[in-house]
This record gives structure tokens, C-alpha cells and sequence, in this order.
């Protein structure tokens, strides 16, 4: 049963949608922290600011009123958002999240702080938030999210009220690319099923044709292993693609950022530099480059995804399941990759990718985890 309003974009989560909906109705009593978990591309950061939008909206979340859509836009006074990019939120923002936390509304109904990342507090952030979850003045609502309930220190889930959202059906992430960003319905169920349910990852693939080149060229790996050389050169270029890919994402952003900071602090071409201006530019310049790893991370992980799925698709042609194949678009690749092996060998090459994200989540050098893999995959 899907309701409208501020809920409609919160895709395939009918289950967490009630829970919120019974809390902003006062079906149930009101809980001042509550941790938002789910897979990545699942929608957490949607779902949290629908709630939040809900809890501050008259009508409980018309999706149309003032209320509802400056929260919902993002210039809402009482709604903060703490979203990073980053690799660790450190103790200083989180004080000085907790400290607007404790301001009385301003105008609207609740003081609500969505903490995007919290499985990226650092250990003294956690501390400084706890102490904020454990005595809540009586109008804050805390919204954290987080991939799962124990990247949370347990200290805080326990003071939580925890929401699980689940991976999205490959039909409801087309259904909101065909009405929401007006995708073609063919196009949008191919690019639900690339994308295996995450729904930002889908709206890139059916909209982005540079994104569907990149993912080609990941799926193109299989074969293209043929000795140790024609190995090590697939893994180079997997992470050159990576990086590529990340590259074309954050410079406009980086430049766009730099630009800004320097109009804040009226620093013209040419004129001299306030003091304390290199010191900000280098932070800057510190949190940007903490960015780029992360980024290039996610997106080695969201490669290695990719691949999993392709051979889980050889494995299901192998062994004759009639399941939908994740790489619809690229059956013909998938076809030829099953004919040449047998499942066992399959599965080998499944274990290889999943011991190459378990290396990397671990901080091993990229260029090695990937080199094993492919060598592995031969
Ligand atoms: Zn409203």
C-alpha cells in the first residue's frame, strides 16, 4: 500500500514507511532517536528527510505545504543535515551538532538532526553524541543512518529506535525512474536490474551514457583474461576506470567548493590574502582529498558488485536457472563467458571478487587486491 505525499519517493519500503507514519500520527509514543539502516542505494537518506518532513508538516506529510517542501528542499530552520562525503565526522562538528540540537524549534514543531553517516562518527563523536541521545530536550528528534545497526557503536543503537529499510524490487526502482525522472519503461527495468536495487545507481545507468560505458567496460573484464600480462593490464585499467569515473564526478565540485570558500572570504585575483585564508584554503584542500579516497573506494566496490552479478548470471546460465539475468543488456557476454567453463570454476571466480572487496575493505593497495583478482579469475 504506498502512501502519497512526502512517503511517494521512498521507494519499495512499505514496512519502514508505516512505522514512521504510526510515530508522526501518535499511534505510538514518540521516540527522540531513531537509527534509519539499509543497504547503500536503498534510500536511507530519503526516507530520513521524508520523516523528518512528516514530523514537521501539519498534515503529517502532505508533500505540499511550506513545511513539507523547505524540508524536503533543504532550507528548513528546523532541520539539520549533517551530510559528508567524508571518511569520519570528527568531535567538532558533532558538538556543534548537539549544541543546535538543544535549541527550542524555531517555528517549527520539532528540532530535527539527520546524521546521513553515522556509521562515520569517529569514537569521541559517538561519545559527545551519546551524551546528547541519553538526555534529549524534549522537542530534538535524532535521525541517524547507517548500512547496518552494528556500524553503530552499541551504545547509541541501543538508544535508538531502529528502522531496517530492505533493497528496493527491481520493479519498484523502474516504476520511479518511468515517473519520477521520466526514463522509458523499457530502459528503466534494464537499469533497475544493472543496478541490483541501489536506486541512485539506476537513475545514473538510465540517464548517463558515459556511466553505462564505464559499467561496460567493467563487464568487458571476463574476457579479456587471457595470460599473466593480459591480467595485470585488465586490472590496470579496472582502476584507471575507477578513477576516471570519480575524477569526472568530484572536479566540479572541488573547483565549485574552492570558489565559494574564496568568495566567503573576499579573497579577489590578484588582491591580498586575509589571514587565515591559506589555513582554510588547506583544510579545504585536506577534506577534498579525503573525499576522492573514499569515492574511489566506493566506486572499486560498486565495480567488483558489478562483476559478482555478471558471474552470478554465468552460474544461473551454467546450471540452467530460468531467474531474470542482472546483465539483461549483455546476455550475449554472459552466454559466452558459461559456455567457455564449468560451474565450479564459476563459483572460484565468484570467491575471487568477494576476497578482493573483503582485501580492500580492509585497506590493502588497491592495485594489488585487483591484480590477485584478476590472476585469480583467469
Ligand atoms: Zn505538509
Amino acid at each position: 500500500m504506498s502512501r502519497g505525499g512526502v512517503w511517494t519517493d521512498v521507494v519499495g519500503q512499505d514496512a519502514a514507511v508505516e512505522i514512521f507514519a504510526a510515530a508522526v500520527e501518535g499511534a505510538v509514543a514518540m521516540t527522540h532517536a531513531w537509527l534509519v539502516t539499509g543497504p547503500p542505494g536503498s534510500g536511507r537518506s530519503v526516507a530520513a528527510r521524508a520523516f523528518a518532513a512528516a514530523l514537521q508538516c501539519p498534515n503529517g506529510g502532505c508533500g505540499e505545504c511550506q513545511a513539507c517542501r523547505t524540508v524536503l528542499g533543504g532550507t528548513h530552520a528546523g532541520v539539520e543535515v549533517l551530510s559528508t562525503e567524508l571518511l569520519s565526522i570528527g568531535v567538532k562538528e558533532t558538538r556543534e551538532l548537539v549544541r543546535r540540537a538543544a535549541l527550542s524549534p524555531a517555528g517549527g514543531r520539532w528540532q530535527i538532526i539527520v546524521a546521513e553517516d553515522a556509521d562515520r562518527l569517529t569514537d569521541q563523536a559517538a561519545n559527545a553524541l551519546l551524551k546528547a541521545i541519553e538526555e534529549p530536550p524534549p522537542r530534538t528528534v535524532w535521525i541517524l543512518c547507517a548500512p547496518a545497526t552494528e556500524d553503530v557503536l552499541p551504545t547509541i543503537r541501543s538508544r535508538c529506535r531502529s528502522v531496517h529499510l530492505v533493497t528496493p524490487s527491481a520493479d519498484a526502482v523502474a516504476e520511479v525512474l518511468t515517473r519520477r525522472d521520466g526514463v522509458p519503461p523499457e530502459d528503466a527495468r534494464i537499469a533497475a536490474l544493472a543496478s541490483q536495487g541501489h536506486i541512485g545507481r539506476a537513475k545514473r545507468l538510465a540517464t548517463d551514457p558515459d556511466a553505462r560505458a564505464r559499467r561496460a567496460d567493467v563487464l568487458a573484464l571476463p574476457q579479456n583474461l587471457h595470460d599473466v600480462g593480459s591480467c595485470l593490464r585488465a586490472a590496470d585499467r579496472l582502476i584507471k576506470a575507477v578513477q576516471a569515473d570519480v575524477a569526472a564526478a568530484s572536479e566540479v565540485a572541488d573547483v565549485a567548493e574552492r570558489d565559494a570558500l574564496k568568495a566567503a572570504m573576499g579573497i579577489a585575483t590578484g588582491a591580498k590574502q586575509p589571514p587565515g585564508a591559506a589555513a582554510a584554503l588547506k583544510e579545504l584542500e585536506k577534506r577534498q582529498k579525503a573525499r576522492a579516497t573514499r569515492s574511489q573506494r566506493d566506486g572499486l566496490d560498486r565495480a567488483l558488485v558489478d562483476l559478482v552479478a555478471f558471474y552470478r548470471d554465468v552460474l544461473a546460465v551454467q546450471v540452467g536457472s530460468d531467474v531474470a539475468l542482472v546483465n539483461s543488456a549483455e546476455a550475449r557476454a554472459v552466454h559466452a563467458v558459461a559456455a567457455a567453463g564449468s560451474p565450479e570454476a564459476t563459483l572460484r571466480r565468484i570467491e575471487a571478487v568477494l576476497a578482493c572487496r573483503t582485501a580492500l575493505e580492509t585497506n590493502a593497495a588497491p592495485q594489488l587486491a585487483v591484480e590477485a583478482m584478476t590472476l585469480a579469475l583467469r
